[in-house]
C-alpha cells in the first residue's frame, strides 16, 4: 500500500478552483518535494492530506484508510500523518517538553512520564537536549522549528508534511532546519515538503512535484528539473 494515494482531487474555496484533478501518488519512504509558483496550490495540496481543508471532488487515502468526513476517517488519517507548518505553532507560554508532551498527553492519552521520556527522545535527535525546560518563546526561531519536529515525530507517524517550513526564518537559520529535515530523510522517513529550497530538492527529494494553478504540470526526479551546467 502507498503511503498516499490521490486521484481525481479537486477542491474549491467558494467559486475559486484551488486543485484541479490532482492525481499523486506517495510511495513508503519517498521524499517528495512540491514546489511551483505562490498561489499554485501547494499549501492546500498538502493541508487537504491531513484533512486541514475539506476537498469537494476526488480521493484521498493515506496508508490504505480513504479520508472521508467520518470523525473516525480523520483521527485515523491524522495519526499516521504528522504536520510542519511556516509559522511553527508552537505555545509560547509553554515550555519545550510542555509543548512536545501536549498532544501524546491529551489527544493520545499517553501516561505524563512515557510521554516526556517519547519527546525527550525526539528532542535529541532535533538536537535540542539541553532546552526543554525553556519556553518556547525563548528559543531562535530554527530552535523552534526543530521543536516542531520533534512535536510532530513525537506522534510517530508514517508520513510527514513540511509545509514551507524555512520560509519564516532569518537565512541562518535556514540550514540546521534543512539539516534536520535531511537526516530524518536518511532514516527512511516518508516525507512530502513545499519548499523553495532547490538545493535541499536536489539533494533529498526522489522526486519533485511542479504545481501551477492547482495543477500537477510536471514531475519527475530532481535532475530533470534542475540541470547541472
Ligand atoms: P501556495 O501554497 O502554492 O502558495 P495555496 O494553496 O496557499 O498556494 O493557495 C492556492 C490558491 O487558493 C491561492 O489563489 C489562494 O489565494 C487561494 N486560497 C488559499 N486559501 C484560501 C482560503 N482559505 N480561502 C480562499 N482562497 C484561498
Ligand atoms: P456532499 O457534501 O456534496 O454531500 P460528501 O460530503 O459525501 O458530499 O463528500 C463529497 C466528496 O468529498 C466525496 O468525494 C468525499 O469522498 C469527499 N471527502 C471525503 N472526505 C472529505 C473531507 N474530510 N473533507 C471534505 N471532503 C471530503
Amino acid at each position: 500500500v502507498p503511503a498516499v494515494q490521490i486521484r481525481n482531487l479537486s477542491k474549491w474555496y467558494g467559486s475559486f478552483q484551488a486543485l484541479t484533478d490532482v492525481d499523486l501518488t506517495i510511495s513508503r519512504g519517498e521524499k517528495l518535494v512540491i514546489c511551483g509558483p505562490s498561489g499554485s496550490g501547494k499549501s492546500t495540496l498538502i493541508r487537504t492530506i491531513n484533512a486541514l481543508e475539506n476537498f469537494q471532488k476526488g480521493q484521498i487515502i493515506v496508508d490504505g484508510i480513504e479520508l472521508t468526513r467520518k470523525p473516525d476517517a480523520v483521527e485515523a488519517v491524522r495519526k499516521r500523518v504528522g504536520m510542519v507548518f511556516q509559522q511553527f505553532n508552537l505555545f509560547p507560554h509553554l515550555t519545550v517538553l510542555e509543548n512536545c508532551t501536549l498532544a501524546l498527553r491529551l489527544v493520545r492519552g499517553i501516561p505524563h512520564k512515557e510521554a516526556e521520556e517519547r519527546a525527550l527522545h525526539y528532542l535529541g535527535k532535533v538536537r535540542i537536549p539541553d532546552q526543554a525546560h525553556k519556553y518556547a518563546s525563548q528559543l531562535s526561531g530554527g530552535q523552534q522549528q526543530r521543536v516542531a519536529i520533534a512535536r510532530a515525530l513525537s506522534m510517530q507517524p508514517d508520513i510527514m508534511l513540511f509545509d514551507e517550513p524555512t520560509s519564516a526564518l532569518d537565512p541562518e537559520m535556514v540550514k540546521e532546519v534543512l539539516d534536520t529535515m535531511t537526516q530524518l530523510a536518511g532514516e527512511g522517513m516518508t516525507m512530502a515538503v513545499v519548499t523553495h529550497e532547490m538545493g535541499f530538492a536536489r539533494q533529498v527529494a526522489d522526486r519533485v512535484v511542479f504545481m501551477d494553478r492547482g495543477e500537477i504540470v510536471e514531475h519527475g526526479p530532481p535532475s530533470e528539473f534542475f540541470s547541472n551546467p
